[in-house]
């Protein structure tokens, strides 16, 4: 697994921040970068269309009689996430290959840090963040004590902070048994080379750091959006790629509007990746969900995942 700087995914569905952040900042303010994976698969030739459709057959054969719930990705609409960046997306076997060897111990815990205020002022969200983190990927989740910027992280003229070196002084602190790192803030973040940044995540390091400054109003879309940013980029720090085949949560994205567009569920395929790298059960997990959803007022997801256990899907 890479742990290099340049292994930071950014954006509301960010990709590893490589050297075509810097490009891409004259068109895009929002903070997606480059191609997945860039880092690992840099040397490989991308799959010809040909190639690319034989793999979505695969994936749509394997998932055949579980997918009833779920839309495949369309053609990707101009300026959409897809029709900027090929990527080549995972299937189950190249994920499982690739994460094996960083499986969970039984005990590790998501760790959430709050940045600055954010514990003060955003204390219900962090609670439901909190929960949402063992009903969604099944493991410990708790809240560290409020946490200070670093120093040097804030500059002062773009009045944000730099999230690249916010990372780089939180990879060095991730506490033992911890196997996401993942800090908020209600404050703007920007990254070399692009005006702002939803956040950065390092697969490698499994550090992340996000902000819901963008995520707006009313609470209850704040609250949709600040939970699928933090499954979709949870997710990224677990290894899981964005997703090409399904209408998904891991889904990349260029905008906020484009990833309102977006499910706040993982696709059955993405499912499949979570539940054999934390090992839980999936009808089970999808039953503590959704009593998470209807507690936490979003009844129409939780109506999603019923239809989705009732059809006996993933
Ligand atoms: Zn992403
Ligand atoms: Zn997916």
């Amino acid at each position: 697994m890479p742990t290099s700087p340049a292994t930071l995914r950014g954006g509301p569905r960010g990709a590893a921040a490589t050297a075509g952040a810097a490009a891409l900042a004259l068109v895009a303010a929002l903070a997606c970068t480059a191609a997945l994976r860039a880092d690992d698969d840099e040397d490989e030739p991308p799959l010809s269309p040909k190639q690319l459709q034989a793999k979505k057959e695969l994936v749509y054969k394997a998932f055949a009689g579980q997918d009833a719930d779920w839309t495949r990705m369309g053609k990707a609409r101009a300026g959409d996430w897809l029709a900027r960046f090929k990527e080549p997306g995972e299937t189950f076997d190249e994920y499982r290959e690739e994460m094996e060897a960083d499986r969970p111990k039984p005990d590790s815990r998501i760790l959430l840090v709050p940045l600055g205020d954010f514990a003060k002022d955003h204390a219900d969200l962090l609670e439901a963040m909190r929960e949402y983190g063992e009903a969604f990927f099944a493991t410990r989740t708790e809240v560290a004590p409020a946490h200070a910027f670093p120093a040097r992280t804030w500059v002062e003229r773009r009045g944000q902070y730099n999230a690249d070196r916010v990372l780089d002084a939180l990879a060095k602190e991730v506490p033992p048994g911890v196997i996401a790192y993942v800090a908020f803030t209600d404050q703007d973040l920007f990254s070399s080379g692009l005006n702002f940044v939803f956040g950065l995540g390092s697969e490698g390091s499994r550090v992340g750091v996000y902000s819901t400054q963008r995520l707006g109003e009313p609470r209850e879309r704040l609250l949709w959006r600040t939970l699928q940013l933090m499954n979709h980029e949870v997710g990224h720090i677990f290894g899981v790629d964005h997703c090409i085949f399904y209408e998904c949560s891991m889904n990349g994205s260029n905008s906020l509007d484009e990833s309102d567009r977006h499910p706040i569920h993982f696709c059955p395929l993405d499912e499949k990746k979570l539940s054999w790298f934390f090992g839980f059960e999936l009808p089970a997990r999808d039953r503590r969900l959704i009593e998470y959803y209807r507690k936490h007022g979003l009844g129409g997801e939780a109506e999603f995942l019923e239809r989705v256990l009732k059809h006996g899907g993933k």
